[in-house]
C-alpha cells in the first residue's frame, strides 16, 4: 500500500515531520519572513516537538501555529511552544475559539476522552476559506466536518498538497466523534471526502501516517469504511472505544489494571458508547472484552496486574 515517494520533491520551505499515533504529524511551512507550524502533537511530546522544530528552523523564529482542529493530539504542544517561542500567534478553527478563550476541557473533548491538553491562548481564528501565503504560494483552509465538527483541511493548489488532518488517512479516517456524542455526522464525513476529491490533490499530508500520493485509492478505502460504519454503526462504536483505550495505552505504555479501570470508569465517551451499543453488558466486563480484543490484534499485552502497550 505504501507509495514510492522518491519521484516527489517537496517545494522548498515545506517540511513534513512524521510522528507516531499519540502525536499528530507536524507540518512546517516557511520562507525568509514567516514560519508557520500546522499542529503540535500531544502534550507529553511537547519538548520533543520543540527540539524537532529548532532543528528544522535552524535559528529562524517560529511565528505562527495553526491547528487543523483542537483534539489533544493536534494541539497538545501549543502551551509549551507558546511559552518557549515568544512572540507567537496561535490560530484555531473559529467554532472552538470561544472554548479556548474560556478554557472548556469538556467541549474541547479532553475530559470526555479521558485525555489531557495544557491550556493555551489563541490569538486569532481560521474559518472556511481563510488563507495564508508563504513563498508567494497561498494555502487555503476548508471546513472539513465529520471527524470533528470544526476541523479544517488546508490546501496548496499550486503544489497540489493537501493537509488532510484526520479527515483522510492512507487507510481510512479518524473516529467520527460527533457520532460518539449521538450527533449524526457520517454525511459530513462523506461531504468532506467529496470536497477532497474535488480539490484533486496530488499529495496528502495526513494527520497520522506517512505522506501518500494515491488519493483515489485512499478515497475508495475511506468510502468503503464509511459504508461499513453506516450499515453497522456498532462497528464504528467498537472502533471508537478501542481507539480511546489504545490512545491511553500509547500515552502511559504500562498501566496497572486497577488504575486503568478507574480511568475507564470516568471516560464519558466510553460510557456513551457502552450505553448505545452494549447496554446489556456490565460496563467493566465490556471494557475488559475491548482490551482482550486489542490484545488479540497485538495492540496490547495483558498480564495478571498490568496492561502494556505494544506497537
Ligand atoms: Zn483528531
Amino acid at each position: 500500500m505504501s507509495t514510492d515517494l522518491s519521484m516527489f520533491t517537496l517545494p522548498s520551505g515545506i517540511t513534513f515531520i512524521e510522528r507516531g499515533w499519540l502525536s499528530s504529524n507536524n507540518i512546517l511551512i516557511k520562507d525568509d519572513a514567516l514560519a508557520v507550524l500546522v499542529d503540535t502533537g500531544y502534550w507529553t511530546h511537547a519538548e520533543q516537538t520543540h527540539t524537532l522544530l529548532e532543528y528544522h528552523l535552524n535559528g529562524q523564529p517560529l511565528n505562527t501555529i495553526i491547528n487543523t482542529h483542537l483534539h489533544s493530539d493536534h494541539c497538545g504542544g501549543n502551551s509549551f511552544l507558546q511559552s518557549h517561542c515568544k512572540p507567537i500567534d496561535i490560530l484555531v478553527p473559529s467554532g472552538h475559539s470561544e472554548f479556548v478563550k474560556n478554557w472548556n476541557p469538556n467541549i474541547l473533548t479532553y475530559e470526555p476522552t479521558g485525555q489531557y491538553c495544557p491550556p493555551f491562548q489563541n490569538t486569532g481564528i481560521l474559518t472556511d476559506r481563510s488563507e495564508f501565503t508563504i513563498n508567494d504560494s497561498p494555502w487555503r483552509c476548508y471546513s472539513a466536518p465529520g471527524h470533528d465538527p470544526h476541523s479544517l483541511i488546508i490546501f496548496n493548489e499550486e503544489a497540489g498538497i493537501l493537509i488532510s488532518a484526520d479527515a483522510l488517512w492512507e487507510n481510512g479516517f479518524g473516529v467520527v466523534f460527533p457520532e460518539v456524542e449521538g450527533i449524526k455526522a457520517f454525511d459530513d464525513v462523506e461531504s468532506t471526502l467529496q470536497l477532497i476529491e474535488e480539490l484533486q490533490p496530488k499529495l496528502i499530508f495526513p494527520g497520522h501516517g506517512q505522506i501518500f500520493a494515491n488519493v483515489s485509492d485512499a478515497l475508495t478505502r475511506a468510502r468503503s469504511r464509511l459504508k461499513q460504519f453506516r450499515s453497522a454503526p456498532d462497528k464504528h462504536g467498537n472502533y471508537a472505544a478501542k481507539v480511546l483505550i489504545k490512545f491511553k495505552l500509547l500515552e502511559l505504555q504500562k498501566i496497572r489494571k486497577s488504575d486503568f479501570n478507574v480511568w475507564a470508569e470516568n471516560v464519558s465517551y466510553l460510557r456513551n458508547l457502552h450505553k448505545t451499543y452494549a447496554p446489556t453488558y456490565i460496563y467493566s466486563k465490556w471494557i475488559e472484552e475491548l482490551c482482550i480484543g486489542l490484545e488479540k490484534s497485538s495492540a496490547c499485552l495483558i498480564d495478571a496486574n498490568f496492561i502494556y502497550n505494544t506497537n
